[in-house]
């Protein structure tokens, strides 16, 4: 038991070999800091996840967006910290999303084609490309009045639907783990937060939702 509290403590943010979360810089007083708290401020509440991510009267869309991007890579990228010892070259060879899902990892630079990985491998890949584009201030501007690139859009739909192969492939080859370490509640919160918002802004396509369709159809009604 005391084992698993550990695990389960060590969720929440202490140093992981691999992973380390990287904050973006959302510093207090700027707009972005308030939209920050604004987002994170009812999750504890159990308050309604499909009503807080609407965006709120006022405030500007890609900022919302933005803020909410690094939070969900930032939380992501711990809960895969979290399993990552237990994901092995030797337990999931491939990227597997579940028999019918397989990801190839691409990037024009170092993988020019769609190539085969070990999840560890295409994850760790994702997390570091994910991480570039959120520190790219040419993409996510940081300064005040400075406005979002033409290519913000797509390349937030970019990012979100990688994430959400993490997902994909913690539920379906992980799963047990998360039950093990007592933290199947904590990961189905992300999750449905996570859903909720994609669905909101239509961020990913609904092809790439489908190796997670019918659990999410169970857990966030819809
Ligand atoms: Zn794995």
């Amino acid at each position: 038991m005391a084992a698993k509290r550990m695990a389960f403590a060590n969720f929440f943010g202490s140093k992981q070999k691999t992973f380390r979360p990287r904050k973006r810089g959302i510093f207090e007083g700027t707009i972005k800091f308030k939209l920050h708290k604004q987002a994170n401020a009812s999750l504890n509440s159990g308050i309604d996840l499909q009503e807080v991510v609407k965006l709120p009267h006022g405030e500007d869309r890609n900022d919302w967006i933005a803020v909410h991007v690094v939070d969900f890579f930032n939380r992501i990228n711990m809960l895969y910290g979290t399993l990552c010892e237990y994901c092995t070259e030797q337990t999931c060879p491939t990227m597997s999303g579940g028999p019918k899902y397989d990801y190839y990892w691409c990037d024009g630079i170092n993988y020019k084609k769609p190539t085969a990985l070990p999840a560890p491998k295409y994850i760790s890949n994702l997390m570091e490309w994910v991480e570039e584009q959120i520190n790219d201030e040419n993409i996510f501007p940081v300064k005040v009045g400075v406005p979002f690139p033409k290519n913000f859009t797509p390349t937030v739909k970019k990012i979100l639907t990688r994430l959400f192969r993490v997902f994909v492939h913690v539920y379906i080859h992980h799963f047990d783990k998360l039950l093990a370490l007592e933290a199947e509640a904590h990961v189905n919160t992300c999750f449905k937060h996570f859903y909720y918002f994609i669905k909101e802004f239509e961020l990913v396509e609904k092809k790439e939702l489908e190796p997670l369709r019918e659990m999410t159809e169970r857990m966030c009604h819809c």
